[in-house]
């Protein structure tokens, strides 16, 4: 069995879907379970109708409620043609999902208030959406598919925005649901993103959570392989958006990977990985546009070569500084301050320490405030805000020699913050100005991978 996950440009129309169709026509026998995300721009929609209720602002929210049905009912009709049994089954389901959306948005408008459990139901919808109306239109195209609720599978705890897998519950339903799905179909389909406590509680996996679905799945099933379908031909050395003449890679580890997803590249949900290390599953990353294209493979780390792999970032990251003096020759003081970012679940990037000063940095999607009032409590703590984290990635890259002055060589005239080379021998990193992040990368990237 394999797994093939498309994203939400792979899925975003018409052309998209009926594209993804073919692709999975060419590997039926295989038995793909097929992971699908929301349409291009859905969940961000979504998150815009939850922080519209949240503000009572009942106009705009069921504006763009409008809008996400008309467009799924739109889309319904390109891909099954209009009257038909199976156009009318999508239809169903689309305006049952979304009059449902509409009462609990309308509940969340009335109250004001908005928990994290609730907004996890309202951005969940995107996927169920997309993944009935591709359920039809496969059907409709005669792959014989089977429809499953990620729910069932994908458990977590209650962590309702970014819930954390429970990997043995998963490993323990998965398969069944699976092979249970399978017995009179060609395909199954479900959802990525989505998931839910052990008590059936909606939960999500965070954003762009898709992949992470996706080889929770493969690995559950013992899947021969991952593929994860999206807008470009593969990993590349730095993100084609931001820099210009990136290469695509055709390999590169479980361990690389991982690292470029932690450090910035949207290509993969920063833990994909870790799923397919447990059993060793390569995962592909394809491009849905280019389906003859070799991807990228990332394998284990005996079949790849040392060496610089690419330049990833983080624009928008915190640094918190914390100076006490009372770190001054006391054994403790470490301890007690990353006990205060365990407890509030706030994880750490990259650390520097010295006599009397900690500067830590951390992803700027979580939520900082409650660890920096705890820390005040005991030290000065400032947090800065305009700064951006670079990241250079390579199996070994610890032990190549010139690596520090090729990196830092095109920056002389750029202030460096923080510099950390982990002990992983896989990445080097550092701070700058948010400012020169653009220009930092490039310059780079250039004198990496084009002199
Ligand atoms: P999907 O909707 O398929 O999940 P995403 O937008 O989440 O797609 O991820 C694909 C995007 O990741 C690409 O369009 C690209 O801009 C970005 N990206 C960032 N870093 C990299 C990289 N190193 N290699 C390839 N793509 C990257
Ligand atoms: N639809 C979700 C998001 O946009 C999950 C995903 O696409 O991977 O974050
Ligand atoms: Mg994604």
């Amino acid at each position: 069995m394999i797994v093939m996950k498309f994203g939400g440009t792979s899925v975003a129309n018409y052309e998209a879907i009926t594209r993804m169709i073919s692709i999975v026509r060419g590997k039926l026998e295989e038995r793909p379970v097929v992971v699908v995300s929301a349409l291009s721009k859905v969940t961000d929609m979504l998150y815009r109708i939850s922080d519209r209720a949240a503000a009572r602002d009942r106009e705009e929210a069921d504006a763009l409620l409008a809008q996400l049905r008309e467009r799924h009912l739109t889309l319904a009709g390109e891909l099954l043609g209009t009257g038909g049994k199976l156009y009318e089954e999508a239809c169903a389901k689309v305006n049952s999902i979304c009059d449902a959306l509409c009462s609990f948005v309308s509940a969340v408008c009335a109250v004001g208030e908005l928990s994290p459990r609730s907004k996890a139901i309202i951005i969940s919808n995107g996927e169920y959406l997309s993944s009935n109306i591709i359920c039809c239109a496969m059907n409709a195209a005669g792959i014989r598919t089977h429809y499953m609720d990620a729910r069932s599978m994908i458990i977590t705890d209650d962590d309702y925005l970014k819930g954390e897998p429970d990997m043995k519950a998963i490993a323990a339903n998965t398969p069944e649901i699976v092979l249970q799905a399978y017995q009179d179909a060609d395909a199954v389909i479900t959802q990525g993103f989505v998931s839910a406590t052990g008590s059936g509680e909606p939960t999500v996996l965070g954003r762009g959570g898709s992949d992470y679905s996706a080889s929770l799945i493969g690995m559950a099933i013992d899947a021969s392989r991952i593929e994860i379908w999206t807008d470009v031909d593969g990993v590349r050395t730095a993100d084609p958006r931001r820099v210009p003449d990136t290469r695509c890679l055709d390999r590169i580890s479980f361990e690389e990977a991982a690292e470029m997803a932690h450090f910035g590249a949207k290509v993969l949900h920063p833990l994909t990985i870790e799923p397919a290390i447990r059993k060793n599953i390569p995962i592909y990353v394809l491009n849905s546009m280019n389906p003859s294209g070799e991807g990228t493979a990332i394998l284990q780390s005996q079949f790849i070569e040392d060496g610089v792999k690419s330049v990833s970032c983080k624009e928008n990251i915190y640094v918190i500084n914390i100076f006490s003096t009372k770190m001054i020759n006391t054994s403790g003081f470490l301890k007690k301050v990353f006990e205060i970012f365990s407890e509030h679940k706030v994880s750490v990037d990259l650390i520097s320490t010295s006599e009397a000063n900690i500067s830590v940095t951390v992803d700027s999607s979580q939520k900082i405030d409650d660890v920096v009032s705890a820390l005040s409590e005991f030290a000065d703590v400032y947090v800065d805000t305009d700064k951006s984290q670079v990241s250079v990635i390579g199996k070994n890259i610890v032990s190549l020699k010139g690596l520090l002055e090729q990196t830092f060589a095109p920056l002389r005239e750029c202030k460096i913050y923080m510099i950390s080379q982990g002990a992983s021998y896989v990445n080097i990193s550092f701070v700058v100005d948010r400012a020169v992040l653009d220009d930092v990368v490039r310059q780079i990237h250039k004198y990496l991978f084009c002199m």
